[in-house]
């Protein structure tokens, strides 16, 4: 059982809340604050229930060392515009410093700590600073899904210390996604991108529970080799070509259905196409590419998506920044959103998914649940139970 925000009385407690306030900067600014706004729930729970709360969070790779451009200071400012409340900052992640503002919070005050991540102790779980982290408050809530398959300091080691709780948003990504692992029948899991090896293990998850699986984006063409088509110049991760090979068998045998591409978009070029043409076939001419899954294959895809009561949707089908070659990845999300209106349950992940949404126009209201963690998402469809979750189970 998931301790939740449900079993604690927060009242006149200091509560450290671990968020996810990696976001995107871009000189100095941020960029996107959608995973800002996704903190807002917990916070505000905490806050009325009459706690004071310290949060932290990390943002980049500065790599151990305080580097200003990875200073949580921005995310700071916006949080206390979104809350219409001062944040306090603390330029330091832990020590005296920390401490005594953490002492000196009255009910219903807020702050944040300095980027976790300038201390090498948060990625190699340094028992010492998660015993720091802890002794600055009565107890941990975890709402940072994105490093929830991390044995960070702030994800595994805080829990040794004090009691820990799963936060808002974490309890609502392990609710979606774990019907994705316990659907409702039949469902259809269809996986693009770019990286093979960070899909296998979805892939091999979901060959004993999905009815369909429907594979595109640079991925598939490892895949398609195994079967023995001509992927001409199209990415192709060789290492993976006798798992690819596996996979193949095993669908057969266990009587999924496997779909791979039967057309493309194939070009010379990703960056500066000259000659773009469509395939008509499943193989790849020698001196192209493929970039982009063509009509027949969007047809066979709309057709399971569209006969499925849950999907799961992580990667896109091509080139989705290239609008010549996004067509694939918007025809499979129109399909995905017409199967959520019609009363499936869709679960969207990755967050080159997350970009694709957005860029082509879709919201993530038209999706059952949007994922909030690309390599966390992918790491518990693989059926794991995660470390960060782990810590938080009776
Ligand atoms: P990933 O991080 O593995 O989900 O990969 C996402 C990236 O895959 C996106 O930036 C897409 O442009 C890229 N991608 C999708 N289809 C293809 C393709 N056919 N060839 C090369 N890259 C692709």
């Amino acid at each position: 059982m998931l301790r939740t925000l449900n079993d604690i009385n927060p009242e006149g407690k200091r509560v450290l809340i671990r968020c996810d306030f990696n976001v995107p900067l871009k000189e100095g600014e941020i960029a996107d604050d959608t995973r800002i706004k996704k903190a807002l729930p917990t916070i505000n729970e905490l806050l009325e229930k009459g706690a004071s709360v310290i949060l932290m969070s990390h943002l980049g790779r500065p790599g151990g060392e305080k580097k200003a451009e990875f200073s949580l200071r921005p995310v700071s400012e916006r949080l206390g515009e979104l809350l219409e409340k001062d944040v306090k900052f603390c330029q330091q992640n832990a020590g005296p410093e920390a401490s005594r503002m953490a002492q000196d919070l009255k009910r219903g005050e807020i702050l944040l700590l300095e980027n976790l991540r300038f201390n090498p102790g948060e990625k190699e779980n340094d028992p010492v600073f998660a015993g720091e982290l802890a002794s600055l408050a009565d107890c941990l809530v975890q709402d940072a899904f994105g490093t929830i398959h991390r044995e960070h300091a702030s994800m595994t080691g805080v829990p040794e210390h004090i009691p820990a709780y799963a936060g808002r948003l974490l309890e609502k990504e392990i609710k979606y996604l774990t019907r994705g692992l316990k659907p409702e029948e039949p469902l259809c899991v269809c996986l693009g991108g770019a990286k093979i090896e960070t899909k296998i293990g979805v892939i091999e998850n979901m060959l004993g529970k999905a009815a369909s699986l429907l594979i595109g984006g640079g991925m598939c063409y490892t895949l398609l080799k195994a079967d023995g088509r001509e992927t001409g110049k199209s990415l192709l991760d060789n290492g993976y070509l006798q798992t690819a090979g596996n996979i193949l068998a095993k669908a057969k045998d266990k009587d999924v259905e496997l779909l791979l591409p039967v057309d493309h978009v194939a070009a010379d070029s990703i960056d500066n196409p000259v000659k773009v043409i469509k395939t008509g076939g499943a193989d790849v001419p020698e001196d192209l590419m493929g970039v982009d899954i063509s009509e027949r294959t969007i047809d066979n895809f709309r057709k399971k998506i569209l006969s499925a009561k849950t999907i799961v949707l992580n990667g896109p089908m091509g080139v989705f920044e290239n609008e010549r070659f996004a067509s694939g990845t918007k025809a499979v999300l129109e399909a995905v959103v017409e199967a959520t209106k019609k009363g499936a349950l869709s679960i969207a992940g990755g967050g080159d998914t997350v970009s694709a949404i957005k860029a082509l126009g879709f919201k993530e209201e038209d999706f059952t649940h949007v994922s909030t963690g690309g390599g966390a998402s992918l790491k518990f469809l693989e059926g794991k139970t995660l470390p960060g979750i782990r810590v938080l189970q009776d």
